[in-house]
């Protein structure tokens, strides 16, 4: 588990994909006429530069190849970003170092080569377990040479996770149960499990919008995802983010330090990063088109069209949607320390009463044996409506949402959001008693 405060992450964005699946909308492109990967790696080390000059010294504790598919990236390719990031920041000794990959055969058969460039944990995009659902959701592999990439990746990596999509049209709860029992045969430690959302400017939206694709509805959804909690939990892969799963200590440490919003370097084309320059946090976009960000890039050293130093609220507003989607929730202390504000102890009643949030210190910092109830709960539970404190925050209060709040997590974080109240003014209001 990572500390916010002293970790530090490198995402590097590869933007191309064999074929554009008709669900994605993440920045990935196809170009039948390949690409220039030597131009590419000068880029990306360019770019790494450009934001080591501007934040100084780092320690990289993880390092992300996400996109598009960075498997098919070569494997020299993959060695000469980790050296350069190596150079600029230096890598820990026990960093988690991931790569996406795709399950065709002729990405598993890199696998060596990626081990061999520093990379000890791959994260497969399997999708289905299903041949027919895999055609319907456009992925060109087989759900042969999905396993078969598995085994490869079981035997060369440390580390190895795999994504499942479900919510599919017309997945009914019997087969969803019957294909993640399957899934949990083949996993490993960790295990990602994303609902199937429509996103605009797809051609799943279009699908949609002429009704020709229905997916569950937020009921049947609901369903499908209490079966999925079930199953992974009697697995012991545990729901620490909305969806993903993992045993202990093997959550991925990355993915973990965006929602703990710790600070990351966002490299590639529309990589987005969360840095620190003189004491200020600052969010990067990069521009998306591949070859419109190398020419950014071989102009001006880097590719963003975009680097903003964030205001306190909205620093605040970024940690409880980042941290809400975890298990372990958001630290209150953190939250005023890093925007000055607190949600209203009222929005945090109401959303305890409808069963959507939990507040109060995790089990893990109580002292064993001793299970008093939280004296936040008993004060909420005991004080009637308009009854209630200003703010009987402590310095362990944390907030979590419950798993049916995960359902409704957008609306819980807007309902918080738009609460806040200025610390200032809540320390006022204590001492006025
Ligand atoms: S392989 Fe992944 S990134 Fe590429 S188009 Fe399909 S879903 Fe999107």
């Amino acid at each position: 588990m990572t500390d916010p405060d002293t970790t530090f992450g490198v995402y590097v964005h590869w933007p191309f994909c064999a074929q554009k699946c008709p669900y994605c909308d993440f920045n990935s492109h196809v170009r039948h006429k390949g690409w220039d990967e030597e131009r590419f790696l000068a880029a990306y080390k360019s770019e790494i530069d450009w934001v080591a000059d501007r934040i100084g010294s780092r320690t990289a504790t993880s390092v992300f190849f996400g996109g598009g598919t960075p498997s098919l990236m070569q494997a020299s390719t993959v060695a000469g970003i980790l050296e350069h990031i190596a150079k600029r920041w230096g890598i820990a000794r026990d960093a988690e170092i991931t790569l996406e990959a795709n399950p065709g055969s002729v990405e598993a058969a890199r696998f060596r080569g990626f081990r061999g460039a520093g990379v000890n944990r791959v994260s497969i995009g399997v999708q289905s377990l299903r041949d027919e659902e895999l055609r319907k959701l456009g992925r060109i592999h087989s759900v042969a040479e999905a396993k078969s990439a598995l085994g490869v990746a079981r035997e060369t990596f440390d580390r190895f996770s795999f994504d499942l999509i479900y919510a599919r049209p017309g997945q009914t709860a019997e087969a969803w149960r019957t294909e993640l029992a399957e899934a949990l045969d083949l996993a490993g430690d960790h295990l990602s499990l994303y609902q199937l959302t429509i996103e605009p400017d797809t051609p799943y939206a279009a699908l949609h919008a002429a009704g020709k694709l229905i997916i569950p509805d937020d009921y049947d959804a609901g369903s499908l995802y209490e079966i999925t909690e079930e199953l992974t939990a009697s697995r012991g892969l545990a729901a620490y983010e909305v969806s993903n799963y993992a045993r202990p200590s093997q959550e991925s440490r990355h993915n973990l330090l965006y929602w703990r919003y710790g600070e990351y370097a966002g490299i590639g084309p529309g990589a987005h990063g969360r840095i620190v320059a003189d004491g200020k946090r600052e969010a990067t976009i990069a521009e998306r088109n591949p070859e419109a960000w190398l020419a950014r890039v071989e102009t001006d050293g880097n590719g963003f069209t975009d680097l903003a130093a964030l205001g306190r609220e909205e620093q605040a507003d970024e940690l409880l949607l980042m941290g809400l989607r975890l298990a372990e929730g958001v630290d209150l202390t953190r939250l005023a320390a890093l925007g000055g504000v607190l949600p209203s102890t009222a929005a945090i009643a109401e959303l305890n009463e409808l069963g959507l949030l939990r507040s109060g210190a995790p089990a893990s910092e109580r002292h064993s044996g001793d299970w008093r109830r939280n004296e936040f709960d008993e004060i909420l539970a005991c004080a009637g409506p308009g009854l209630r404190p200003e703010t009987t925050h402590r310095p362990t209060d944390r907030i979590r949402v419950t798993p049916r709040g995960r359902l409704v997590l957008n609306a819980v974080v807007a309902k918080l959001s738009n609460s806040f109240q200025q610390v200032d003014r809540i320390d006022n209001l204590k001492a006025a008693g």
